[in-house]
């Protein structure tokens, strides 16, 4: 089984989604989350954008010295060594460049044709060998460049000292056959002289699917951040990509480090620090991802909770799942949260409970606290 470095950018590419960046002190917070949470890397910025940037790469490479810190860069002499500086003599320090290998983007941002861009991807990563013990390179746009010329690039950035070559599918564009297609490609021609990575946006709700193509097709790096935030619709969702692979380990026959236990707190975090809440119902962490309100699901869940649920609340770091009390719920639902906030029902009393229960408006849940006052209220009738 083929063990999947987790790259985090929630701290790069996460604070440049529009409204969502945070202070040094929670940057700082976020980094010791991730660490605990063990994944392999941690971007914690881009040196030259800004100062925060600059201090965030400074401060999270010195104090957290036993994992993997990286920086982001253009192709840029004084991009690199900034970074370089930020660093300050960090021995786990990785840069990360990015160089456009579409047309569109060569010739529209830089002016460049495809002879000019390779010559981009050499001299940058020849600047940043001297000043780096990893250095990695990112193709922008990757999903919308031409195949063979693709190959040429990851080959040029390969032969010229990266250890890390990611293909970046930048605006999302990519169908999960495409990723699989390009990857293998890619792994094929570079022949393990260094690790495939893979950055996917989610612009079109495919950002964890075509991460989980490129896993299964040769990818060993994925790039991706908590809650999925970052540039317009985001990035890959850390948290669904490594329970996609924890839950179907039988199929993709690959693994992560990553403690799915602590999942559920530091994705809390993020959406604090963030000001972006998570949405009820996004998988994984979502407030309703392992809720129940509808009899027959509230009767399965109880009987065995695999009935409905393939993820145990617990494993995310869950307390349990939520039976939620609605008109649409069952006497089982109702009984059990019942009994879980210590109160048992005889059988009449639930009967006229469950008549309560059924004339509740349609947009009407019950807290359980709610549920035993009404129980409360019927038996002083
Ligand atoms: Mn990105």
């Amino acid at each position: 089984m083929e063990r999947i470095n987790v790259f985090d950018t929630t701290l790069r590419d996460g604070q440049q989604s529009p409204g969502s960046a945070f202070d040094i002190e929670k940057k700082i917070e976020v980094a010791r989350q991730l660490h605990r949470l063990k994944v392999n890397v941690i971007e914690a910025g881009f040196p030259v954008a800004s100062k925060a940037d600059f201090d965030s790469v400074r401060i999270i490479s010195t104090e957290l010295k036993d994992i993997s810190i990286c920086a982001f860069s253009r192709a840029i002499r004084g991009d690199i060594e900034v970074a370089a500086k930020a660093f300050n003599g960090s021995s786990n320090g990785r840069i990360q460049i990015v160089t456009p290998v579409s047309d569109l983007h060569l010739k529209t941002r830089l002016g460049k044709n495809r002879e000019q861009g390779l010559d981009l991807i050499k001299s940058s990563l020849k600047i940043a060998k001297d000043l780096f013990a990893e250095v990695s390179w990112i193709g922008e746009d990757s999903s919308r460049a031409d195949p063979s010329y693709l190959l040429d690039a990851f080959n040029i950035a390969v032969d010229n000292g990266a250890k890390f070559v990611t293909y970046a599918d930048t605006v999302g564009y990519a169908l999960p056959e495409e990723i699989s297609k390009n990857i293998k490609a890619i792994a094929k021609s570079i022949n393990s002289k260094a690790i495939v990575g893979i950055h996917c946006h989610n612009d079109l709700g495919l950002a964890v699917a075509n991460t989980l193509s490129a896993i299964s097709s040769g990818a060993q790096e994925v790039q991706c951040t908590l809650n999925g935030v970052g540039e317009r619709a985001g990035n890959a969702s850390l948290e669904e990509v490594v329970m996609a692979m924890q839950v179907r380990k039988n199929n993709i026959d690959a693994f992560t480090e990553v403690d799915s236990r602590l999942l559920s707190v530091s994705c809390n975090m993020v959406a604090n620090f963030s000001n972006s809440p998570i949405a009820k119902n996004k998988p994984i962490i979502g407030a309703n991802a392992f809720a129940h309100s509808s009899g027959m699901h509230q009767h399965g869940v109880i009987a065995n909770s695999e009935n409905y649920e393939i993820i145990k609340p617990s494993d995310i770091g869950r307390n349990s799942n939520t039976i939620v009390i609605g008109k649409h719920s069952g006497r089982h639902g109702v009984r059990h949260v019942l009994e879980e906030a210590g109160v048992l029902i005889k059988d009449d009393k639930l009967k006229i409970l469950m008549q309560q229960i059924k004339s509740l408006d349609d947009d009407k849940y019950l807290s359980s606290r709610e549920l035993v006052l009404l129980l409360e209220k019927l038996n002083g009738i």
